[in-house]
C-alpha cells in the first residue's frame, strides 16, 4: 500500500479564502482584527513561527503588532506584556510564543490572557470549555489536524462522524496546546480514544497502542519516532511534529516529522507530509481564530450595542466551532 498524502497547502489556501473574506468584512464594519503575539527570549523555533504568522496576518489586512522581551526577562515583565495587549481594543487575539524562558512559567502566563482573546484556548478557563465540548476557540493545531481529517475523511460525500465512531484514534504526546486538545476533539466526534505519552513509551506500551490505531496523530517532538512496523496497515496518519535534523548526506538542516514518513507510507492509507501537511493549516487557522476574536468582541461591543450599529452576521457558537 502507498499512502495517499493529505495535503495541508492546498486545504490552507482554501481556508485563507474564507479568512481574507472576513477580514475584509469586519474592516468594512470599522473592526479590522488585530493579532499580537509576546515573543520572550531568541529561540529559533519561536522565532520562525512569529515571522511565519506576521507574513500571514498582514497578507490578508489584519493589524500586527509583536512584543519582543529578552530572555532573561521577569516573569512580571511578560505577564504585563500580556496584560497590555489585551487591555489594548484593536487587538482582537492573543498568541503567547513558546517556548518561554525557564524563569517564566507558562501557566502563570496564561492566566493573564484575557479569555476573550485567549486564541489559543490556553487560559484555563478556555481549556476547560473545550474539554467540556464547549470550545469558545479551538487551538490551532489541533484544529487542524481535524480540519485535514475531516476533509478527507467526507470525500466522495462520506460521512466523517461514521468513520470516526468506528474508529479507534491514537494521539501520542499529550501537550497542553496539542495533545490534550486534540484528545477532545477526538471524543467530541465520538471516536474511541487513546492517550500516550513519555510513560506509555518508557512502559513499553507504546507500540501496542499505535499498532491497533484506525487514526494515528503523533505529536511528540522526536523524529522518526514511529515507522511502518509500529502501526496498522490502512492506518490515517497525522504527523505533527516538525523537528530540524542535519542531514547526514549534506550536512544541511531539514524538516522532519515524528512519523519515518516513507515507512509508515508504506502501510498507510493516507498520512500528511512534514513541511506541507499540518504546519500550513496551523497559521491561517490561528488567524481565523483572530477572526473569531473580532468578531465575539463585535458582538458584546456595548458602545455598538448601544447606538444599534449593524455588524455581520454573527452566530457566537459557529463561529469558533473546528
Ligand atoms: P511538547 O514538548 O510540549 O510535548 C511533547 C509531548 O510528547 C509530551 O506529552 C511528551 O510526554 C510526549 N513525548 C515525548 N517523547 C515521547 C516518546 N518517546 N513517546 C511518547 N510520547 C512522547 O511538544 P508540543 O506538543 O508543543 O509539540 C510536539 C511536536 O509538534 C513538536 O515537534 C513541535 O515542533 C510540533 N508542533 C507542530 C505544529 C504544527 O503546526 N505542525 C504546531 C505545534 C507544535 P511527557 O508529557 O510525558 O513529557
Amino acid at each position: 500500500m502507498t499512502a495517499e498524502l493529505i495535503d495541508g497547502r492546498s486545504c490552507a489556501a482554501r481556508l485563507r479564502e474564507q479568512v481574507q473574506a472576513d477580514v475584509r468584512e469586519l474592516t468594512a464594519c470599522g473592526a479590522r482584527p488585530g493579532l499580537a503575539t509576546v515573543l520572550a527570549g531568541d529561540s529559533y523555533p519561536a522565532r520562525a513561527y512569529e515571522r511565519r504568522v506576521r507574513d500571514l496576518a498582514e497578507s490578508l489586512g489584519c493589524r500586527y503588532s509583536c512584543v519582543a522581551l529578552p530572555g532573561d526577562a521577569a516573569e512580571a515583565d511578560v505577564v504585563a506584556a500580556v496584560g497590555g495587549l489585551c487591555a489594548d481594543p484593536r487587538v482582537s487575539g492573543v498568541l503567547v510564543l513558546r517556548p518561554l524562558p525557564p524563569q517564566v512559567s507558562e501557566a502563570a502566563v496564561y492566566r493573564a490572557l484575557d479569555p476573550l482573546k485567549d486564541i489559543e484556548a490556553v487560559h484555563p478557563v478556555n481549556a476547560g470549555l473545550l474539554a467540556l465540548e464547549r470550545p469558545r476557540f479551538v487551538p490551532s493545531t489541533p484544529a487542524s489536524v481535524f480540519h485535514l481529517l475531516d476533509t478527507y475523511l467526507s470525500r466522495d460525500g462520506r460521512d466523517p462522524g461514521e468513520v470516526y465512531r468506528r474508529s479507534r484514534v491514537v494521539v501520542v504526546g499529550r501537550s497542553a496546546n496539542v495533545g490534550k486538545p486534540a484528545v477532545s476533539l477526538a471524543m467530541a466526534r465520538g471516536a474511541t480514544v487513546v492517550s500516550c505519552d513519555v510513560h506509555s513509551a518508557r512502559a513499553g506500551l507504546l507500540r501496542e497502542h499505535t499498532t491497533a490505531a484506525d487514526i494515528l496523530v503523533v505529536a511528540a517532538g522526536v523524529p522518526g519516532l514511529l515507522r511502518g512496523v509500529d502501526v496498522k496497515p490502512g492506518v490515517i496518519a497525522v504527523d505533527v511534529g516538525i523537528n530540524a535534523v542535519h542531514d547526514e548526506m549534506t550536512g544541511a538542516v531539514r524538516l522532519v516529522g515524528d512519523l519515518d514518513h516513507d515507512s509508515v507510507a508504506r502501510r498507510a492509507a493516507a498520512i500528511t507530509p512534514v513541511p506541507g501537511g499540518v504546519g500550513p493549516v496551523t497559521y491561517t487557522w490561528l488567524l481565523r481564530n483572530t477572526v473569531a476574536a473580532a468578531r465575539l468582541a463585535l458582538a458584546t461591543d456595548p458602545v455598538r450595542r448601544a447606538k444599534g450599529l449593524p455588524g455581520p452576521e454573527l452566530d457566537v457558537r459557529e463561529l469558533v466551532s473546528a
